[in-house]
């Protein structure tokens, strides 16, 4: 490894390192909530709701340092290349068979380390805070499903890449930039239709008065909302949400039923709103569009900083050896978790811009406070975020935000 090459990954590091640090202090001691939040919620609504974030805040970091520090193992024992070895040992030296066996290895590690974490989660603490509906079954039957669903495509995703660097030898990124923008369309086409009713059932919204709204807001939207969908979402939680998903013909909103059970209807509408306030600004498609910018800048700085650090193992003809996989991987979860900032920072603005439209739509602001509070309130949602979490993780501005954001335009009006 040269110099350059030390110097790029215990920068990254760090710089990791010191975010994490920052996300754990700021998650333990996230400091007085604005004064402002008393007008809307109790103190131990707040202290509830913290208490909760605080959890999953946590988990979620042990999670990521979990597997860097599994990634950093494996490269730094020389285990990442005597793996490599033991698959091409394994399968007579043929490299396509070695680089499958060798990705499922280290795909099935990863999963291991991350699987405590997982179902501490998304199963123990949801259901120790009433929020889970789901059985043990039920919740390993979708681990399962999302797990080979995960392995199917990433390693197919894999296979792909190393026989790019093998065909293209220094612009292998670039292809892979273009084939993955390709497939972010095809993907985000085909999500709601293949993959989304693997786990959820989805039925159109019955003919009734939220139908009625429906309509009545596509209209003033000038949107043609084709498709408002019912997601079986008390299957698994108590909590109630809504989401806009899907690209040109496939493009649908869909409502938790947890959301028209337990809301009443002009907050129903406010969600409604926001949806189609999401559909008309296209923030799917805009999404999509930062996402392929931020694929080809990951490509390019992963093929500079590979270059650098495996220059030997480049320099040889064909493609990349597999133990290559290691570093990428670990290269682009440190990326990944660096550029969160800036990914939250575009959500919160398309987050910020679809709560005015959506007022603009319903010209209900009470409705739309209510919704937030009603959200926070039953979700356990942060009332207000330290500004740290806040910048490097949250995809929403916190429900304080954004009820004052309703009442400062209620008030200009
Ligand atoms: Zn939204």
């Amino acid at each position: 490894m040269t110099a350059k090459a030390s110097m790029v990954w215990t920068t990254l590091l760090i710089l990791a390192g010191i975010f994490s640090l920052a996300f754990i202090f700021f998650t333990l001691f996230p400091g007085q909530v604005p004064d402002a939040a008393w007008q809307y919620f109790t103190p131990a609504e707040v202290e509830r709701a913290r208490h909760y974030q605080q959890t999953m805040r946590l988990v979620s970091i042990l999670a990521f340092l979990a597997q860097i520090a599994f990634l950093v193992w494996l490269v730094a024992s020389t285990r990442a290349a005597a793996w490599s070895d033991g698959a091409l040992c394994l399968t007579g030296g043929r490299y396509y068979p070695a680089l499958v066996i060798y990705f499922v290895l280290i795909w099935l590690s990863l999963k291991a380390v991350a699987l405590p974490f997982n179902f501490y989660s998304s199963f123990i603490v949801q259901h120790q805070w009433g929020f889970s509906t789901q059985t043990l079954t039920s919740w390993w039957l979708d681990y399962l499903k999302g797990g080979v669903l995960d392995l199917i495509l990433s390693g197919a995703g894999v296979l792909l890449l190393f026989w790019a660097t093998g065909r293209w030898p220094h612009t292998w990124w670039a292809a892979a930039g273009l084939f993955l923008s390709g497939w972010l369309f095809i993907s985000a086409f085909l999500w709601p239709l293949l993959v989304a009713p693997l786990f959820n059932r989805f039925q159109p919204i019955p003919e009734g008065p939220t139908k009625t709204m429906v309509t009545q807001l596509a209209g003033r939207a000038g949107l043609k909302v084709k498709e408002v969908l019912v997601m079986d979402a008390s299957s698994r939680t108590t909590k109630a949400n809504a989401y806009f998903t899907g690209l040109g013909a496939t493009k649908r909103i869909v409502l938790y039923d947890t959301l028209l059970a337990d809301y009443p209807p002009d907050e129903v509408e406010a969600v409604i709103a926001h949806e189609m306030a999401h559909w008309q600004r296209g923030h799917i498609l805009r999404g999509l569009l930062w996402g392929i910018v931020a694929n080809f800048l990951l490509l390019g700085l992963l093929y500079a900083v590979l270059k650098l650090t495996f220059t030997y193992e480049i320099a040889r003809p064909g493609p990349y050896p597999p133990h290559l996989l290691v570093a990428m991987l670990l290269f682009i979860q440190l990326v990944s978790f660096l550029g969160q900032p800036v990914q939250n920072a575009i959500s919160r603005c398309y987050e910020t811009e679809a709560d005015r439209v959506a007022l603009e739509l319903t010209g209900n602001p009470g409705a739309m406070i209510r919704l937030q509070v009603d959200l926070a309130r039953k979700n356990l949602g942060d009332v207000a975020l330290p500004a740290f979490i806040e910048w490097l993780s949250s995809s929403h501005p916190s429900p304080l935000a954004r009820i004052q954001a309703v009442e400062k335009r209620g008030k200009s009006k």
